[in-house]
């Protein structure tokens, strides 16, 4: 069962989860299996809806199966709406990460282990063992990767100046 949660302010995961499902609305919208005869009236556009337009939410006290209070049209829109009203917040937030994940990466790069270069904007991570490679460093800025994750990846590779590293794949390509 997929839960629905509005998405908080600061949890970013959860956002990029809920939009994820947005962007699979009509799918989601889809599983509505009917056999529960119970009802509900929806918090937001006060229909009263079949139980299983609402998605679920954690159990009771007693055990009983809690309902979110919105139908799921509703929370769609309130999901979407909390974006659109918050996203210089998240764009914001978005940009410091980036930040802090580039301050990162380039504090790994200390010098090419061939040739000693440590000029940072010449450092490359070069994958030892390319079937090894989970993703290329850029990427882990573009999607905002876990500083654990992009550790894991550094660990995969060695540091080497743009002139090595290209030299290394041209031989590696056999000319
Ligand atoms: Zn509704
Ligand atoms: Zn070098
Ligand atoms: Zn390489």
């Amino acid at each position: 069962m997929v839960r629905f949660h509005p998405p908080q302010p600061c949890c970013d995961s959860r956002r990029e989860a809920s939009l994820i499902r947005y962007a699979n609305k009509d799918q989601y919208l889809a599983q509505q299996p009917g056999k529960d005869s119970m009802k509900k009236i929806c918090g937001k556009c006060k229909v009263e809806k079949d139980i299983n337009c609402f998605s679920k939410k954690c159990k009771g006290k007693s055990g009983t199966q809690l309902y979110v209070s919105y139908c799921r049209e509703c929370n769609i829109e309130y999901q979407k709406n909390h974006y659109i009203e918050n996203k210089e917040y998240y764009i914001n937030k978005r940009n410091e990460q980036k930040i802090s994940i580039r301050r990162y990466i380039n504090s790994k790069k200390n010098h090419c282990e061939e040739c000693g270069e440590d000029h940072i904007a010449c450092l490359d991570f070069h994958h030892k063992d390319r079937n090894e490679k989970t993703f290329d460093m850029i990427h882990a800025l573009n999607y905002c990767v876990s500083i654990k994750n992009i550790q894991k990846e550094i660990d995969k590779c060695v540091v080497l100046c743009s002139n090595c590293h290209r030299k290394l794949h041209y031989n590696d390509r056999g000319r």
